[in-house]
């Protein structure tokens, strides 16, 4: 355990207030029927241990993406469901493929199962070429669209990445409702795919943890071995009772994801203003690089202004920052900041 190098989440600092755009939360509140939920929860049910299949929730998700229960698995989070994959699928005599800039939790639980990977390198303008993973593998991850640099992929490239592979391809749709395509209509004809998301991001819920995978009942049926060899609830019976409030209330959902897209609409668009290369984001977040300042002293001089963002110091991204889309004055404020510290 020496020799592990765990995942440094993004900072939450108590030392002051901040305009907290470096972990990709929602600016918004969760659905008004989650609220409801938990009001109306009768606290004497939690003498009892909840449903360790928590069935009641993989049926709503089920009938959300046109699966049945047996096609869905949850857990603690996307990232418990994503460890849970990768101790059950990636174990193998070749190496896990993902991008060489990716969610870097990857080679976090790499290192932890003992797994070897592979890391492909994105090409000059940071997208990922399906062409490249066509080699000896174990498996392959990657999130679509890809974190940190907010770009998608369209579904046919997915579809060409499962032809080439007869390994299982885990597609991590942290932030697909931000305007990528999701996978999970190609369950029913590739028996290798999983499809993870989570209520983190476009659900406004990073407080209740709670992710889930879909896919073929095989592959949900691994991921039920690891979990029942490890914790046999994962989900408490509150957060089962309010992420189905949440799933069960889509045009909310819809509608906060649709105010987010066009705030990073206007957002890129203030930053190309005042010299910023935006890459295009189909996210809840923007990855941009300034023509002239550097990403490290930005990301200091936002800070002392009590702003947040993301500053990653690691190879071919060490002159950009992942700045969260907040609402609207959030954004205002960052444009304001960012334009006054260029200025000085
Ligand atoms: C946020 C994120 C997750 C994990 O989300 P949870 O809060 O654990 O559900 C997984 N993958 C990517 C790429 C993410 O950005």
């Amino acid at each position: 355990m020496r020799s592990l190098d765990p995942y440094v989440p993004g900072e939450q600092p108590q030392d002051q207030q901040y305009v907290k755009l470096n972990t990709n939360e929602s600016p918004y509140p969760p659905s008004p029927k989650v609220e409801q939920a938990i009001h109306n929860f009768d606290i004497n049910t939690l003498r009892l241990y909840p449903d360790p299949e928590s069935l009641e929730l993989r049926s709503a998700l089920a009938t959300q993406h046109n699966l049945v229960a047996e096609q869905v698995f949850v857990g603690n989070g996307s990232d418990e469901v994503l460890a849970h994959c990768f101790q059950a699928f990636f174990q193998q005599s070749s190496a896990l493929l993902f991008p060489d800039i990716s969610y870097s939790f990857y080679p976090v639980y790499c290192a932890l199962y003992k797994i070897e990977y592979q890391q492909i390198a994105l090409d000059d303008s940071f997208e990922i070429n399906i062409d490249d993973y066509r080699q000896a593998h174990g498996g392959i991850i990657l999130p679509n669209p890809n974190a940190p640099t907010g770009i998608a992929l369209p579904l046919d490239s997915i579809r060409r990445l499962l032809e080439a592979s007869d390994s299982v391809v885990v597609i991590d749709e942290a932030y697909v409702d931000f305007g990528a395509e999701s996978a999970d209509s190609l369950i029913d004809r590739y028996d290798n795919l999983l499809v993870t998301q989570t209520f983190s991001k476009s659900r406004s819920l990073a407080g209740l943890r709670l992710g889930y995978a879909l896919g073929h009942s095989d592959l949900i049926e691994a991921l039920n071995r690891v979990k029942n060899s490890f914790n046999s609830y994962p989900i408490d019976r509150m957060a089962s009772i309010a992420a189905i409030a949440s799933v069960n209330d889509q045009s909310y959902i819809e509608a906060c994801n649709q105010k987010v897209i066009d705030s990073r609409n206007r957002l890129s668009e203030s930053l190309l203003q005042i010299g910023f290369k935006v890459f295009p984001s189909s996210s809840n977040f923007i990855f941009v690089e300034h023509k002239t300042a550097a990403a490290a002293e930005l990301y200091q001089a936002l800070k002392q202004r009590g702003i947040l963002v993301r500053y990653f110091k690691s190879t071919r991204i060490d002159n950009c920052l992942r700045i969260t889309v907040g609402t609207d004055e959030q954004c205002h404020q960052l444009v304001q900041a960012l334009a006054s510290i260029l200025e000085s």
